[in-house]
């Protein structure tokens, strides 16, 4: 389904507007955890994970979710029908890798998701190098009648910056699983990150470029953070890890959504973290004041998502 066109108020294809159009109803995401552990911290594909990944939730015991996700979800579903007058849910499993396990046990988790009445679809956040063909074959079944994304955590497209954040797979491994998830029924999200050590904004933009060129219906971006605890703390104190500004991180934005797609709706444009583990960079907005941040520097320039999208291709054929 196309994401239709960019109101010129709003600037950029939101998510949540793609979800009302796409349901003609108010949706929202409630976050479960479904007891995953990642293959980048047991052993299988790594030690010690991501830099920025917050150790102090990883522990064994939380291999097993100690609620069941029907509760979690009753929880989810009841905060955000009281706060934003949701009607209708996607339920989102977030925490770690979530088809990183026995594809029977993948299939009861979903299904008990799905079989709520007031769950439209779900969305599971994943590793590009974690996800078998039967876990693909599963999510495309549902698929057939519910709304199925699949997040794929990409964070940078330079196989130099994934090494040394230790993020344990390789681009080559993101395209190969964007193939396989392509033609499936299912909805591809990817996840990036800006501002690691050592990247530049060129770079960096790289990505806007690449992803249009995908079938990658919607992106997560947000700067990088350190929070306590992380490899990317010690980094920060040690001064290895000097983090973006703001404006830095506004205008790299604002010059990622000119060049991306309008077609690709945009989840997410920050991250942040409680303020008692949050250690750089330190800017004290919400996710809301973000994205009007954004839009805003969209409206000083005059510009919108996409309107460069194209400008690369047009130029490397000679159309000017
Ligand atoms: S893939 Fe995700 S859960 Fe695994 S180490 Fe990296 S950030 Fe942490």
């Amino acid at each position: 389904m196309s994401n239709g066109p960019i109101h010129s108020d709003l600037r950029i294809n939101s998510y949540g507007s793609y979800l009302r159009r796409r349901f003609s109803c108010r949706v929202s995401k409630v976050n479960v955890d479904g007891g995953f552990t990642c293959p980048n911290r047991d052993g299988s594909r790594g030690t010690g994970g991501c830099i920025y990944c917050d150790n102090s939730s990883f522990s064994p015991k939380e291999t097993v979710a100690l609620i069941p996700i029907e509760e979690q979800m009753a929880a989810g579903m009841a905060y955000h029908r009281t706060r934003l007058g949701s009607e209708k849910f996607i339920v989102y499993f977030q925490k770690f890798t979530n088809t990183y396990g026995d594809p029977q046990r993948l299939g009861d988790l979903y299904r008990r998701a799905l079989d709520h009445p007031d769950v439209l679809g779900i969305s599971v956040g994943t590793r590009p190098d974690s996800i078998s063909d039967a876990a693909i074959d599963l999510l495309s079944d549902l698929a057939r009648d519910r709304y199925v994304c699949v997040e794929l955590g990409l964070q940078s497209m330079d196989d130099a910056i994934l090494s040394r954040i230790n993020r344990g797979h390789t681009f080559s491994e993101y395209l190969n699983a964007v193939e396989r998830l392509a033609g499936r029924g299912l909805e591809i999200c990817t996840h990036l990150i800006y501002g690691f050590p050592g990247e530049t904004r060129g770079g960096f933009l790289k990505s806007a470029r690449l992803l249009s060129s995908l079938p990658v219906n919607s992106v997560k971006l947000h700067q990088l953070h350190a929070v306590e605890g992380t490899e990317l703390a010690r980094m920060y104190r040690d001064g290895s890890y000097p983090p973006i500004s703001l404006e830095e991180y506004l205008g790299a934005a604002c010059d990622f959504l000119e060049e991306l797609s309008p077609r690709i709706s945009i989840q997410r444009l920050y991250g942040s973290a409680p303020l008692a583990i949050r250690v750089a960079p330190n800017w004290n907005l919400k996710n809301n004041q973000m994205w009007y941040a954004v839009v805003n520097e969209l409206k000083r320039r005059g510009s919108w998502q996409g309107c460069r999208f194209g400008d690369q291709a047009r130029a490397a054929n000679g159309e000017w």
